[in-house]
């Protein structure tokens, strides 16, 4: 027990000293608890959730001016004073916050100081939940007015910052070391969105790397602050802006670059009213440097303040040569006062338009066309003159020559010898010269008031108007009437030409009176018609005459041929032969006559026949060849292997010239040779031009007979004439025969050696498988000989009667052919020239065979055959064989020989082998036919 007693003494002892212990520290506790310038305070809540016991440390009353003690411990005095808006939150955060059971609560609020004024606290509490419920809470509250005050003032400070910020107009950004936006205000948010929190080269620029010349970059490298004058960026769309960029860098304390500030000013507006004011500018530059005008401009002083390169160029300086220096240098001192003149009204506010001459660096002229304005500033005081000056000086020079050459043109006009007017479409004279006045018989003022219908016949008048109105054949001459002023008429040979005057179609007209060439031309058209119509009759008289003595011509060379038949003694037979050799003569001759006569008349035509060349030479040879023999002299055909040998034309005609030159050629040679020469002139696709040349040993003729021989009746020497015989008439018929074929002729000569003849002719080519001269300059004359040596065989009747042939045919050549060729074959021949000497002849000699051409002048051949095979003919014989000689192309004429009673027919030109059949077929039928009948 003592024991106990002890123990309890000494636990008592022990208590005493640990709640002495515990009191001191209590005491400690407090005293430091109330060092502390906080509230402390506690409060305890037992597991019904209700406070149960509070502490509040006496600071409390000295925080709120309050006497110490006024609160004590209870909450309720201490919150009684808190600010009522903050309350709510106070007592949800400190006294309701237990039962959320979290551990930490803060509320900051107002408190009412004794005093009246407002204390800002902040009490923080921190709950202790003990495993049976129960919950102390403990917590201080400090006086945070201060600083509530720094922040307020802070607030305050920041807000107008903001405002700022955001109402600066310019955009303001921070960024971040690593290029991300850490705060941007609204301008850089309007243009480029939400960019805080993104890199800024991908806001702003819409790129995945920095720019290389970014602000910002050179910031964080440079440590510098960086202007950026224009830097392009997309905004939010894409579109391109523009900004002028200042960025500066942001340190710490320690100066080191945290961040940097971005200012961003948006220029894109500017800039593009700068970027078009400098476009503007340069293209108003451009267009004043290449303006085709000079332009000045002139200062108040009437110096030049302004020229472009075009001016300088005009007269011939640089631009900086011209400028300050006055206007007046380059003024003509002539022009000076004109000049000051407009200067002074330019002065006065006046511009205008007006010529002038400048005078060029070298002295020379420059003529310009002067637009100027004045130039005001925005008081309106003149400033000076802007001009545009057009160089003119070509189209000055140009209307000088102009005005000369019109002045020329009007003199030649005015000097002309004929009429010159010109007229507009209506017919109205808009141009008239003295000469035309003076023509018509009007004043110049009268005429150009008139029209043309007033000096036209009225027959005239629609024609010309139609012609005015067309202009149909408006480039033409051709003769007209103009009616005077008087009503006399003036025939005018008229030139019009279509021209074009000021813009519209007009009539130049050249009107020639014609008065006397037109007397002069009735004059000789009466004489024409008068020669001509006594050509006719002579012609007519000659053809007329010609036939009325060649009928009887015929009758005695008949009738001497029969008589040479006949037994006649040695004198009898010469005087029948010179006779008929007389007769013979005299019909060549008349031929002849009648010949030329018809190619005077113009009533010769020329055949077209296809013929052999070769054939119609060799004819010809073999009717020269007779003479020539007779005489000992050599003849010669040469033909040129190119010349084409099938030819189309009148073979007749060529082979009637080669024999009238070859046989004067035979003539008038005595001894030597006779060549016939043949060759090409000339060749175009249809057409050949070949030349003959009959080339001779003889007589020769003197140089000044040579011009006239051509002409008709002419001769050498007509003493000679007598020996040699002609008329004279055959070179002018071959020359007009040469002609008709589309040559010439002509003749070199030399008296006492020889002469040549030559001709030219143009024939058409046969169409295909023409040929030429298969040997150079082939010998036709060889096979004339060769043909010479083995005869003939002679067509003849019985015993020693010759058969007798009449030939009808008009072309003397011909005849002379055809008789050459019977001779041969060893048959008589007569000639006669048409159908009725046929007739004639047949009534008189009893002929064997008629070779009868199909055209003949006077009766054809057709004709002819008809009269002789009528019942009532008084032909000898009504049945004798009649053939046709006719062109190988009349397939027509063929059937019509027939039909008109003809036996048979041969082709012209006649060959001679198929000549000598027919005759032979013909020939001897008849004669069977005559036995029979006998
Ligand atoms: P014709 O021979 O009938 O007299 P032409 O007209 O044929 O008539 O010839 C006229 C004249 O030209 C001839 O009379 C003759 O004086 C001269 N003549 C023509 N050809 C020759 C010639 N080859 N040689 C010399 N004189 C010629």
């Amino acid at each position: 027990m003592c024991d106990d007693i002890i123990d309890c003494t000494q636990a008592e002892e022990e208590l005493r000293k640990a709640l002495q212990a515990a009191q001191a520290r209590i005491a400690q506790y407090e005293q430091a608890v109330s060092m502390i310038s906080d509230i402390v305070w506690s409060y305890d809540v037992n597991t019904k959730g209700e406070h149960v016991g509070s502490y509040i440390s006496p600071v409390a009353d000295r925080m709120l001016g309050l006497p110490v003690g006024t609160i004590g411990d209870n909450f309720e005095k201490y919150f009684s004073d808190v600010h009522p808006d903050d309350f709510p939150a106070v007592q949800e955060t400190l006294l309701e916050g237990v039962r959320t059971r979290e551990k930490d609560k803060t509320a900051e609020y107002r408190i009412r100081k004794a005093d009246g004024t407002i204390l800002w606290v902040r009490s923080k509490g921190l709950a202790y939940y003990y495993p049976d419920g129960r919950v102390t809470v403990h917590g201080t509250t400090s006086d945070i007015t201060e600083r509530k005050r720094a922040e307020e003032i802070l607030k305050a400070e920041r807000l107008k910052l903001d405002i700022v910020t955001q109402n600066i107009g310019a955009g303001l950004a921070i960024i971040s070391r690593d290029y991300q936006t850490v705060w941007a205000n609204n301008v850089i948010k309007k243009i480029f969105g939400d960019v805080e929190g993104k890199s800024c080269h991908l806001t702003y620029n819409q790129r995945d790397t920095v720019c290389p010349d970014c602000g910002v970059k050179k910031v964080f490298e440079h440590g510098e602050k960086v202007a950026v004058h224009e830097q392009s960026g997309k905004d939010e769309h894409g579109e391109t802006i523009w900004s002028e960029i200042i960025a500066t860098p942001i340190r710490d304390d320690k100066g080191m670059i945290m961040e940097a500030l971005e200012l961003v000013v948006p220029i894109t507006v500017r800039k593009r009213a700068v970027d078009k004011l400098q476009e503007s500018e340069a293209r108003y530059r451009r267009i004043v440097e290449t303006a085709s005008e000079g332009i000045m401009i002139l200062d108040t002083q009437f110096c030049f303040a302004f020229v472009n390169q075009k001016l300088a160029d005009m007269l011939g300086y640089l631009p900086v040569e011209m400028l300050d220096r006055p206007v007046i240098s380059i003024i003509f001192e002539e022009d000076l006062p004109d000049h000051l003149a407009t200067m002074e009204k330019r002065a006065a506010g006046a511009g205008g338009q007006y010529e002038r001459r400048l005078r060029r660096k070298d002295g020379s002229s420059c003529w310009t066309i002067v637009s100027a304005t004045v130039l005001r500033d925005e008081a309106g005081q003149f400033t000076g003159s802007f001009a545009m000056l057009t160089d003119i000086t070509e189209r000055k020079k140009a209307d000088e020559a102009l005005k000369e050459s019109e002045l020329r043109f009007r003199t030649m006009v005015e000097m002309a010898p004929d009429a010159i007017f010109i007229v507009n479409q209506t017919g109205a004279f808009i141009e008239v010269n003295a000469v035309a006045c003076k023509q018509i018989g009007y004043t110049r003022e009268q005429l150009l008031s008139r029209h043309v219908s007033d000096i036209l016949p009225v027959s005239l008048v629609a024609k010309a108007s139609w012609r005015l109105k067309t202009l149909e054949n408006a480039d033409s001459s051709y003769e007209s009437i103009h009616v005077r002023s008087d009503g006399t008429q003036v025939p005018v040979e008229l030139n019009i030409r279509k021209i074009m005057l000021n813009g519209n179609l007009a009539m130049l007209g050249i009107a020639r009176d014609i008065t006397e060439r037109k007397q002069v031309e009735t004059v000789l058209r009466e004489a024409k018609e008068a020669a001509e119509a006594a050509t006719k009759v002579k012609s007519e008289f000659l053809a007329k005459m010609s036939h009325e003595i060649r009928t009887p011509l015929n009758g005695i060379i008949g009738m001497i041929g029969l008589l040479l038949d006949m037994d006649l003694n040695a004198e009898q037979y010469e005087y029948a032969q010179i006779a008929s050799f007389s007769g013979e003569i005299l019909l060549s001759l008349i031929n002849d006559i009648l010949d030329f006569s018809k190619i005077e008349a113009r009533k010769l035509e020329l055949e077209t026949l296809d013929f052999d060349l070769r054939s119609t030479l060799k004819d010809t040879e073999d009717l020269l060849a007779i003479g020539a023999h007779e005489k000992g002299l050599e003849l010669v055909c040469l033909v040129e292997p190119t010349v084409p040998l099938l030819l189309r034309g009148d073979p007749g005609r060529l082979r009637q010239i080669l024999i009238n030159l070859g046989g004067n050629a035979v003539k008038f040679t005595d001894k030597g040779k006779i060549v016939i020469r043949v060759s090409m002139e000339g060749e175009d696709e249809q057409n050949i031009t070949i030349r003959f040349a009959v080339i001779d040993t003889g007589i020769g003729i003197p140089a000044n007979r040579m011009d006239s021989l051509f002409s008709p009746f002419i001769q050498v020497d007509s003493s000679k004439t007598r020996k040699y015989g002609g008329t004279g008439l055959g070179l002018a018929i071959s020359k007009q025969m040469a002609e008709l074929m589309g040559g010439k002729i002509g003749l070199e000569s030399k008296e006492g050696k020889g002469s040549t003849f030559w001709f030219t002719a143009v024939f058409e080519k046969q169409p295909a498988g023409s040929g030429s001269a298969q040997e150079t300059f082939a010998k036709i004359e060889g096979e004339v000989a060769m043909e010479h040596s083995t005869g003939e065989p002679a067509i003849s009747g019985n015993g020693n009667c010759k058969m007798r042939i009449l030939v009808a045919e008009d072309n003397p050549v011909n005849q002379k052919v055809a008789q050459a060729m019977l001779k041969k074959m060893g048959l008589r021949t007569d000639v006669v020239a048409n159908g009725q000497e046929a007739i004639n002849a047949l009534q008189m000699i009893p002929y064997d065979l008629v070779l009868m051409d199909c055209q003949m002048p006077e009766m054809d051949g057709f004709e002819a055959t008809r009269v002789i095979r009528h019942e009532g003919s008084k032909a000898l014989n009504r049945s004798i064989p009649i053939i046709a000689t006719t062109a190988a192309t009349m397939q027509g004429d063929r059937e019509k020989c027939i039909q008109a009673g003809m036996n048979d027919f041969i082709a012209k030109p006649v060959q001679k082998r198929e000549l000598s059949e027919m005759l032979t077929r013909w020939l001897a039928i008849a004669t069977n036919d005559n036995m029979k009948s006998e």
